[in-house]
């Protein structure tokens, strides 16, 4: 039986290297030829068995490659084809309250790629067909894996948000999610304001492409903030405490969408939202309709991840400190 190298979470916390037999397409399903796969924030999901998810199991829902095995009833992919998966995993049933009103990735059947089956930590990576991704040419395999997860997520969520282009929209936090914000906000015709702690990503904020950036450890940027009227902010970084004075920097009828999840209760002046209209909103990430979308939004206007490649084997340590990470890990097949 041929065998391929993984890296498999076997109890919490412990990642080991592996060789275990190549998985088989069933029906409906594709095998992937893995080529690159990111480390996510959300990979810590199966790193430590959290949400249920049962171990051992192979992490990784960036993953990038190409079509290797085509299972029964699959149609419209060829072999040697450039696909990916992303968080939505798949699966989704078609008839309940979320399919109905087109929310695949809300599907109580719907999978996460990495979690409830094995991801792309691995040479190779079998999903059904509906979570398949098809990469548009000339993306690079590498750098264009973080498209899957955090391109996506920033890209889907503020496409409907319905905000008038020419307005002043908000990125908290510069990390992976951010740095794409940044530079997807821009190219979709909006004023960048980003929002940041000190004064060490100012550079890179506007290299990027934002218009405005403002050191939230100083109190004044909530004024200054002000006058701006920022119609949104994207939360990619939150942190229970500073919600309540990102409401206030909002203009009139501004939202402030949750993109990462904030785990500590907060609490908001309700009067301040009523008296400005403004929400507070959460958003979940898009499926893979939405990131075939997202990549070729990003092929067409050079919107580009920053990435730091690494083996499989450093893989899991880099899970583990992705703290330090200055944008994305990608595990590279190529290295
Ligand atoms: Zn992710
Ligand atoms: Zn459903």
């Amino acid at each position: 039986m041929s065998t391929m190298k993984a890296a498999k979470v076997t109890s919490p916390g412990v990642v080991e290297i592996v060789q275990v037999p190549i998985p088989t397409t069933g029906k409906g399903q594709v095998r992937i030829k893995v080529i690159s796969c990111g480390i996510c924030h959300s990979d810590n999901i199966t790193l430590y068995g959290a949400m249920g998810t049962q171990l051992p199991r192979i992490p990784g829902h960036e993953v990038l490659g190409v079509v290797d095995e085509i299972g029964e009833g699959v149609t419209g992919l060829v072999k040697g084809q450039e696909v990916g998966v992303g968080w939505f995993g798949g699966n989704h049933c078609g008839k309940c309250t979320s399919c109905l009103q087109n929310e695949w990735i809300l599907c109580k059947e719907s999978l996460v790629c990495g979690l409830n089956y094995d991801g792309g930590y691995a040479e190779y990576c079998v999903a059904p067909a509906d979570a398949i991704v098809k990469i548009p040419s000339g993306m690079d395999p590498i750098a264009s894996s973080p498209l899957l997860c955090a391109g996506v997520t920033v890209y889907n969520s503020f496409r409907n948000q319905n905000i008038k282009s020419g307005s002043v929209v908000g990125v908290q936090g510069l990390g992976g999610l951010g740095h794409l914000a940044i530079q997807f906000v821009k190219k979709m015709g909006y004023q960048v304001a980003a929002l940041s702690s000190g004064s060490s990503k100012e550079a890179l904020a506007r290299e990027l492409g934002a218009s405005y950036y403002f050191d939230m450890s100083n109190q004044s940027w909530v004024a200054e903030c002000q006058k701006l009227d920022v119609k949104c902010i994207l939360v990619t970084a939150p942190n229970g405490n500073i919600i309540p004075t990102m409401v206030k920097s909002l203009g009139i009828n501004g939202k402030l969408v949750l993109l990462a999840a904030v785990t500590e209760p907060f609490s908001v002046d309700g009067i301040e939202l009523l008296g400005q209209k403004k929400s507070i909103i959460g958003w979940a990430s898009g499926d893979s309709r939405d990131t075939e979308d997202t990549f070729n939004f990003a092929k067409h206007n050079c919107v580009k991840p920053m990435v730091q490649p690494v083996s499989l084997e450093e893989a899991a340590d880099r899970l583990k400190n992705i703290s330090q990470a200055k944008f994305r890990y990608v595990i590279s097949f190529q290295k």
